[in-house]
């Protein structure tokens, strides 16, 4: 993967429960909600992962902000009220790939 590669669109399909990203190398990545929630890699989610705890997520749950984090990364905000998960865009490519 370059390094240059960025979003040029972030999607939420609801009907799906997806989010979906398209890059400007032409890429198009699809997440479940679900799936990105339990990616959270923030000090609370890596710990519990760390611990090989299972980190809690509803099946139902929607995404219900996405901010910009510089010109580098999305942090979103789930239904569940837990929005502290940064995404860097090396993060999320490598992501769709594991899933
Ligand atoms: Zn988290």
């Amino acid at each position: 993967m370059p390094n240059n590669v960025t979003p040029v669109e972030i999607r939420q399909n609801p009907a799906s429960a997806t989010l979906e990203i398209s890059w400007n190398d032409g890429y198009v990545s699809r997440y479940g909600n679900a799936a990105l929630r339990r990616a959270c890699r923030c000090t609370t989610c890596r710990q519990l992962s760390d611990k090989h705890a299972p980190i809690p997520c509803p099946d139902d749950i929607s995404i219900v902000s996405i901010d910009a984090v510089g010109a580098y990364a999305i942090q979103i905000g789930f239904s569940d009220g837990h929005d502290r998960g940064i995404f860097p865009w090396e993060y999320l490519r490598k992501l769709e790939n594991e899933t």
